[in-house]
């Protein structure tokens, strides 16, 4: 029996990245899963197939748009109905957009705080109701050291991480009666597949070496030299769902090497 046998989780942007870790990490621990994004049909459901049989747990896709609040509504309504509740929701797609202030597209600056920020308010009011039903619940959102720290150029990222972080503590002073806690999780950079197919472009165009993309653009800000993984992001995340894991609410968790001590 796992820590969260009998449980469902639901992970927003779960096709790749961190929230495949999150979705695998909680399968693992014995959760049935609804992952969620976008990409193409025969990986999502090689990913979906993997999760059932590696964990012995279900696992269903929902192909919700996080900019639509009605297709947001409609996805936690499958997850209660294909598993009678949602215990777990971890508020995690995301897209960045990179362009000075003046010439940043409008309409990419809409679809980032719709993304990145107004998709977590739609998903928890969604689950909400159930969670104090029950009274019991996790809400995690993964924020960014860029929601502690501004980077210049990522206008609509930093305002949607530093939004946040506040979402998240308002939700943590909300529920925390019904022994439902919300944290927000701030990875730095993250070894992720999107991450490492950035290299031989950028190595191209700065004329630089594998190692100096890496450590002089990538990890100029972490003091670690290191990239975060998305198994380490996924095993906190785990952590906040266990009882020990109770009394931590309205946290913004930093796992960045030391990127926002600086
Ligand atoms: P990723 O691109 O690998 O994953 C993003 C996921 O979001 C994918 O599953 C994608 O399909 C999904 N998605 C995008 N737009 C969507 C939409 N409109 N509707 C539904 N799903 C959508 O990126 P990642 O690096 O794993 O990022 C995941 C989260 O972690 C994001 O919120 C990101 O801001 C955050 N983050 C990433 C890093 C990093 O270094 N990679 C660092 C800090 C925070």
């Amino acid at each position: 029996m796992g820590t969260l046998s009998g449980k469902t989780a639901v992970v927003t942007g779960s096709t790749s990245g961190i929230g495949l870790a999150y979705a695998r990490a909680f399968a693992g621990a014995g959760a049935n899963i609804v992952i969620n994004g976008m990409g193409a049909p025969e990986d999502i459901e090689k990913e979906r197939k993997a999760i059932e049989t590696d964990f012995k747990v279900k696992c269903v896709h929902s192909p919700a748009d996080m900019s639509k609040p009605a297709e947001i509504a409609e996805m936690i309504a499958f997850a209660e109905k294909t598993y009678g509740s949602v215990d777990v929701l971890v508020n995690n797609a995301g897209i960045q957009f990179v362009s000075p202030i003046e010439e940043f597209p409008i309409e990419k600056w809409d679809a980032i705080i719709a993304i990145n920020l107004s998709s977590a308010f739609h998903a928890i009011r969604a689950v909400v109701p159930g969670m104090k039903k029950r009274k019991w619940g996790r809400i995690i959102n993964t924020a960014s050291a860029h929601s502690l720290v501004a980077s210049p150029f990522k206008a609509a990222y930093v305002s949607a991480k530093h939004g946040i972080a506040g979402l998240t503590k308002t939700v943590a002073l909300e529920l925390a009666t019904f022994k439902i806690t919300c944290n927000s999780i701030s990875p730095g950079f993250v070894w992720t597949p999107l991450v490492e197919k950035q290299i031989p472009d950028t190595m191209k165009t700065r004329g630089l070496t594998r190692e100096q993309v890496i450590n002089d653009v990538m990890l100029a800000a972490q003091p670690t030299k290191e990239f975060v993984t998305s198994e380490q992001v996924a095993a906190l995340a785990l952590y906040l769902c266990g009882d020990d894991a109770a009394q931590i609410n309205g946290a913004n968790l930093s796992i960045d090497g030391g990127w926002t001590a600086a």
